[in-house]
């Protein structure tokens, strides 16, 4: 089966910011889930770069909007591989390619006559670019997300007959899978329920666009073209394109991960534009929170905004995937606190996990040749099998659900519970005695099985931390077999030769200021 998923396609007007990196890390840990299920997955990325704020940016910098456009989206791609981020499409929206199929999407729309002339008015965000709902004093009224003017449009629109889709729109948000969390569906449900209005889908004072057959001086509005890159994504290293090919190469989309600011626009706005060009809408969006800092939310005049590049390099992939996956809730806003990060990362990654597979490889090592000991069987109920089974069974169903934080959580809660295991046992005392022999390679045995299974629960999570406990235990993961199927207890091979153990994670220093 194909698996679509995507990120936003993010504007170019800055390089990545830690939502950014946020959206693309869960989207990545999903992607990589499903593929070790067995999906077909296109995991789908990119940039958005009309529209008026682009074409203000590089006219600020003095530049072609496309050699800005250049430049920036540059940046991302190799952030993105910077981040180790499995990406299989990366659409840039000023492609040929693209502006085949939103020519080709928009004939199509054309012909199901929802397309009319019309007089648009009313206050503009341009960073948003959305027109907002006649805010009160607008002309002093300040953008929420931006902190800036609105501006105050009259121009004549062509418009998409939003309108005409309200019955088959309520039908697609009551149901419940359709957008995630709850408290999202609930918004767009109020506003629905409002009355959708047609909204305009081109611009007559933005000649950084794709532009409007038959129409001299139009372009398309940024959101119209722009949502389409999900679309043209998956064709986009194809050379014939075309709607058809797109639609047969696995549209729709099961989910588009995004921002709760940009809602509007993927539950609403874009599931009637693919009504109307007989299309399927999307399966399902999930809408995440917003992060801030230490309680404060981010921004340049706050002088407190986190650099994901700074995080990179100074802590790694690893400690930032599992802070950003297991301390936030998917759907909920989350916040990022230096002092919380660093403990995080070392209860969790080098004390739990890390420390646990270091001291077992290390016992087995002295005691039993640098080897895995044989697995011997003598207590009747393994606990730790136990624990392991019950385990694997939760992370794969909290995982299909999304419940990414609780996936992790199980994984964290095996590793505990398996030192709790070893503590318990105590086989550096039982070891003194020799009669004692089978018993400690059943525990060292057991506790090694069990850390082999958090290495292959940790793949989709932390994959540079999975392959390293992978090699600290000579194998943990192949590609040959199922990875479910490796999940199963007690295939930690016998007798298997154990490498020098080296330690997985290094434990972080808290410094006041990242
Ligand atoms: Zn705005």
């Amino acid at each position: 089966m194909t698996f679509v998923i995507t990120t936003p396609l993010y504007y170019v007007n800055d390089k990545p910011h830690l939502g950014s990196v946020y959206t693309t890390i869960i989207c990545d840990t999903i992607a990589r889930y499903k593929r070790l299920v067995g999906e077909d997955v296109i995991f789908i990325t990119g940039v958005d770069e009309h529209g008026l704020k682009i074409q203000r940016t590089a006219s600020e910098k003095g530049v072609k909007p496309q050699s800005h456009c250049d430049e920036i989206s540059e940046i991302f791609n190799n952030n993105w591989k910077n981040w180790d981020i499995s990406f299989d499409k990366f659409i840039r929206t000023s492609s040929n390619n693209h502006e085949f199929i939103v020519n080709e999407f928009y004939e199509r729309v054309k012909s199901s006559e929802d397309i009319y002339m019309g007089v648009q008015k009313g206050w503009y965000c341009v960073g948003c670019e959305e027109f907002k709902d006649n805010p009160e004093n607008s002309s002093t009224y300040k953008c929420p997300i931006h902190q800036k003017n609105l501006e105050w449009k009259n121009e004549e629109n062509l418009f998409f007959r939003l309108s005409k889709y309200q019955e088959q729109i309520e039908k697609i948000i009551n149901e419940p899978s359709f957008i995630e969390p709850v408290e999202r569906r609930n918004e767009i449900l109020n506003f629905v329920a409002k009355g959708l209005k047609d909204f305009s889908i081109s611009r007559t004072n933005v000649s950084w666009g794709i532009p409007v057959p038959g129409y001299d001086d139009h372009t398309f509005y940024v959101w119209f073209d722009a949502l389409l890159g999900y679309v043209s994504a998956i064709t986009s290293n194809s050379k014939d394109v075309s709607l058809k090919k797109s639609i047969n190469g696995g549209w729709p989309a099961d989910i588009h991960l995004i921002g709760k600011d940009i809602l509007r626009f993927h539950a609403v706005y874009w599931p009637a534009m693919l009504i109307s060009a007989g299309m399927k809408v999307p399966k399902k969006v999930l809408g995440h929170g917003f992060l801030t800092r230490e309680g404060q939310k981010m921004g340049k005049s706050l002088g407190n905004v986190l650099d994901p590049d700074i995080l990179l390099s100074k802590y790694g992939n690893d400690p930032v995937r599992w802070y950003l996956i297991k301390d936030i809730s998917l759907g909920n806003d989350g916040d990022f606190q230096d002092r919380r990060f660093v403990d995080i990362i070392n209860n969790d990654l080098a004390n739990t996990i890390g420390n646990l597979l270091n001291r077992t490889s290390s016992m087995s090592r002295k005691w039993f040749d640098n080897k895995v000991p044989n697995n011997t069987k003598i207590t009747i109920d393994n606990v730790l099998e136990n624990f392991a089974n019950i385990a694997v069974k939760n992370y794969i169903d909290k995982f299909e659900n999304y419940k990414l934080d609780q996936a992790a959580n199980e994984v964290l809660n095996l590793a505990i519970n398996t030192n709790l295991y070893l503590n318990d046992n105590q086989p550096w005392i039982l070891i003194k005695e020799e009669n004692n022999f089978p018993i400690v390679q059943e525990i060292i045995y057991n506790v090694l099985e069990s850390t082999r299974i958090i290495g292959l629960l940790l793949l989709p999570l932390l994959p540079n931390l999975s392959s390293k406990i992978n090699e600290q235990l000579g194998s943990i993961y192949t590609k040959e077999i199922p990875w479910e199927k490796q999940l199963k207890w007690g295939l930690l091979v016998s007798n298997s030769s154990l490498p020098k153990p080296t330690p997985i994670i290094n434990k972080l220093e808290y410094e006041k200021h990242i």
